[in-house]
């Protein structure tokens, strides 16, 4: 089925930030193991920024919405992770058509990951949010219903605890890093959810 036609932004953009906002503490708590203690409340401001403007962005097509919002975050977020979410949305605007199906959110997604690697010149398997985010893309295009994307991304998040960072501020920790969750993994996994709950399955 076209899993991502009809998409509601007003409950899109409000099941984001009710996630962070109740996450918001456990994803401070892992940034204070292997950064700096600020990631929970930096999604949590941004996402709160989005959400004052749902009502303008929801009178926008699509394409022009996530751009806004990506904008937005780049703008409130602060930090590594906002320039980084902010460019995952902003391309994800730039390349979705306005009433995309799923093939068309799969090929978006894709180039919209890549933009966020090439922003962070990171790549998978550095302990990044982009160990969550390309699995989920994988799981998009290879077809699998909404909760079993938000479960990937779970196990994704999970994953991460083995690995060394290699970028961000977590990187300076460096084998000390391991063993503990990538704070934007999981904030990725939590956006996700929250997500593919607004979508049919
Ligand atoms: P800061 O580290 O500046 O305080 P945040 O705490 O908000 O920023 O975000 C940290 C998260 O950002 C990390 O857990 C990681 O997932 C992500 N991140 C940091 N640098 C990069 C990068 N170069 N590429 C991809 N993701 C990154
Ligand atoms: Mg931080
Ligand atoms: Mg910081």
């Amino acid at each position: 089925a076209a899993a991502v036609t009809n998409i509601d932004l007003t409950t899109l953009i409000t099941a984001v930030a009710d996630t962070m906002a109740a996450h918001a503490d456990e994803l401070t708590a892992l940034d204070q193991a292997i950064g700096d203690g600020d990631h929970g409340l930096n999604m949590k401001r941004g996402f709160e920024a989005v959400r004052a403007e749902t009502a303008t962005l929801a009178e926008k097509p699509l394409p022009e919405a996530l751009k806004a919002i990506g904008t937005k975050l780049v703008m409130t977020v602060g930090g590594a992770s906002g320039p980084l979410f902010g460019t995952l949305f902003m391309a994800l605007g730039k390349e979705l058509p306005a009433e995309p199906g799923r093939a068309d959110f799969s090929a978006a997604l894709a180039k919209a990951i890549d933009a966020v690697a090439a922003r962070g010149k990171s790549q998978a398997g550095q302990k990044t949010m982009l160990d969550v985010l390309y699995p989920v893309q994988t799981a998009v295009a290879a077809g699998k219903t909404t909760p079993e994307v938000a479960d990937i991304a779970d196990q994704a998040a999970e994953a991460t605890k083995p690995l060394k960072a290699i970028r961000g501020r977590a990187s300076v920790l460096g084998d000390r890093s391991i063993g503990h969750m990538d704070p934007g993994a999981r904030s990725s996994a939590l956006i996700t959810r929250a997500i593919a709950g607004t979508l049919e399955p």
